[in-house]
């Protein structure tokens, strides 16, 4: 949890011993400008992934499952889409995760009370997964989270205690705004790409080859193809044995509040 605070004061000393260095020896300004660059570098690739666990400790995967088990997730419902979704878990009588945008869930709550009326899980994505979502200063986090907290809860009743930051990207603003909530952030291990690429089968190729025992999958709720890589996804996991499970059991964690 502190490795942003560890590795700033790693580089900050780094600076400082430079600095004291100069006083002695000739050191040229183009080492002081790469440890800086080298620290945005560093913060970069943190923020960025989440299973780095950079800011925050989140849960991606359970490495120690040896069996055969796998979790799905879906980002960015409930709308239409979803719907497909549904009808192709019930197929497999599979349960997943589905992690909802506020504004979503607004213009179609009758989506999300069939998603928990399946017994699937639900988890916080924020309220407007805005593209400016990672500028946002710790009051916005808490107003975006509790938002959609609250549409759940007066929807479904539930207190839920899973989030997934958008695009996975984590800074310190809302690792303050969680400590704040106590939600736990769900990651994965397994990441489609389905909201960036088009073509199912590279997609599915992708998801194939990454898949492991208590793996955690990401996929959204965006487009059709997302749908149809799902169809070859069910039928690949019963081929080779899978069994997907719910987050909550793969993890070893509740999803909501008592
Ligand atoms: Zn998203």
């Amino acid at each position: 949890m502190l490795k942003h605070k560890i590795i700033t004061l790693f580089f900050i000393s780094v600076i400082m011993l430079l600095a004291l260095l100069s006083f002695f020896v000739a050191i040229g300004v183009g080492y002081f400008i790469m440890v800086i660059l080298l620290w945005f570098a560093v913060v970069f690739l943190g923020s960025s992934f989440i299973s780095s666990n950079y800011h925050v400790d989140a849960y991606c995967n359970n490495p120690l499952e040896k069996e055969k088990k796998i979790a799905l997730t879906f980002d960015d419902g409930p709308n239409e889409i979803t719907l497909l979704i549904l009808d192709e878990l019930k197929k497999y009588n599979v349960k997943a995760t589905f992690f909802c945008i506020g504004i979503n869930i607004e213009k179609h709550p009758e989506i999300l009370k069939r998603i928990i009326n399946e017994d699937h899980i639900i988890g916080n994505h924020t309220y407007s997964h805005s593209h400016f979502f990672d500028f946002y200063r710790k009051n916005r986090v808490l107003e975006e989270i509790g938002k959609t907290d609250l549409l759940i809860k007066e929807i479904s009743g539930k207190k839920v205690q899973f989030f997934r930051p958008p695009y996975g990207v984590t800074n310190p603003s809302i690792r303050s705004a969680l400590e704040v909530t106590k939600h736990k952030v769900i990651g994965w291990n397994i990441r489609s790409l389905d909201g960036i690429l088009k073509n199912e089968k590279f997609i599915f190729a992708r998801i194939k080859k990454r898949i492991i025992p208590g793996g955690v999958v990401l996929l959204h709720n965006t487009s059709l193809h997302s749908v149809k890589v799902l169809e070859q996804l069910m039928m690949y996991l019963e081929e080779n044995e899978y069994k997907v499970v719910s987050t909550e059991e793969l993890l070893n964690i509740k999803a909501y509040e008592k």
